[in-house]
């Protein structure tokens, strides 16, 4: 009897331990349903170190598990500008800079946004320049260049974008064709909102110009609008989506850089750090939510050097008024997040992305 008993605990034992090794093993990795792609336009490592040096508050960088290099170079520039660095993410294909979604021949591609629809997701672009400026262009329009931006505000009728919050009202509606896109559009089914407040709207289709062209700096009194419009066009989706993708820009971090302006910057950087822990937060409490910080390119060539004169700061020294040609990071946290470890070429990032989110593209990222 006592060895029945002894080996019917021995077996409960073997069983206790392998259990969660065998459902380990027959589990696939899980994919994300909800994806929130944040692009800090400018941001190399040096932007981000020198911005939070001293702050106080939750450093959200510190919080992801995963970190990359991403190879910035553009088709046709070392140096790339912030069209070709954000047409990568969204076609996969390095092009040549001033381009918005289409290859250095020209030729429209296939964009991710355009992927998703096809799969029924939900998407947004969230940005603090003009929601027709060349990072969030890069995401639902297919141009020669960036200064187009009246000729990239048509490509909303696409409808391939479902949520815009930015400035740039003035590309919809004082155009030279005298077309009123806001007018077309709203009849295609879109809500519109034009107001210099951010005001919470319900809507599945949603384009909310809070500025003419630019929205304002953080220095002018921004206030916590990135933050939420974020929360805005993620609520929105998921009420009205199964699965969503929001690309959310710090687009002024590299407008910083230009002027050669560090507290322009870290202002600008201090306000994506809180849009950061936001989202990582609401990540966390989803469980399905993949969340992706990089840049398309650094600003400035901007150096944190020694102050002799007081050693526990340093002296910020811009090399340029332009981009440099520096590896940007990479973040990465929820499922799927350890695809972005390693150093790889700017492209390799849409490929991860069609692969987590069941796109099905070709999987080889060019060089
Ligand atoms: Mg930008
Ligand atoms: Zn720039």
């Amino acid at each position: 009897m006592r060895n029945i008993l002894l080996k019917i605990c021995l077996v409960s034992v073997l069983f206790i331990w392998f259990e969660p090794n065998l459902n380990a093993k027959d589990k696939k990795p899980k994919k994300p349903t909800k994806v929130v792609f944040l692009i800090g336009d400018g941001m190399g490592l040096a932007q981000i170190t020198g911005a939070m040096a001293g702050y106080t508050g939750q450093n959200a960088f510190e919080r992801f598990p995963v970190i990359g290099l991403s190879k910035t170079a553009s088709a046709d520039n070392y140096v790339t500008d912030s069209g070709a660095g954000a047409t990568v993410f969204s076609i996969g294909k390095k092009t040549n800079n001033g381009a918005i979604g289409v290859d250095s021949l020209g030729k429209e591609s296939m964009g991710l946004f355009e992927r998703l629809k096809e799969q029924e997701w939900g998407t947004a672009v969230v940005v603090t320049s003009s929601i027709t400026h060349a990072t969030p262009a890069a995401f639902y329009a297919h141009v020669a260049s960036r200064k187009s931006q009246e000729e990239i505000a048509e490509f909303m009728i696409r409808k391939n974008c479902d949520i815009a919050i930015g400035g740039g009202k003035k590309f919809f509606t004082q155009r030279k064709d005298k077309r009123n896109l806001f007018m077309e559009l709203n009849e295609m089914g879109y809500t519109i909102a034009v107001d210099t407040n951010l005001i919470e709207i319900d809507a599945k289709r949603l384009i909310y110009t809070v500025a003419d062209d630019e929205v304002k700096t953080m220095q002018a009194g921004r206030g916590d609008y990135l933050l939420r419009a974020t929360q805005m066009a993620q609520k929105n989706l998921n009420k009205y989506f199964e699965k969503s993708f929001v690309m959310v820009e710090g687009s002024q971090i590299d407008w910083g850089g230009h002027e050669n302006n560090f507290e322009y910057m870290k202002a600008e950087l201090l306000d994506f750090n809180n849009v950061l822990n936001a989202v990582l937060d609401a990540a966390a409490k989803d469980g399905n939510t993949l969340v992706i910080v990089t840049a398309d390119h650094e600003t400035g060539g901007l150096c944190l050097l020694e102050n002799k004169e007081n050693k526990a700061s340093f002296i910020p020294n811009y090399a340029s008024k332009n981009h440099s040609g520096i590896m940007v990071p990479v973040f990465a946290y929820g499922p799927g997040a350890a695809e972005f470890s390693g150093i790889y070429e700017n492209t390799a990032i849409y490929y991860k992305l069609l692969k987590l989110l069941n796109l099905h593209g070709n999987t080889k990222a060019s060089k």
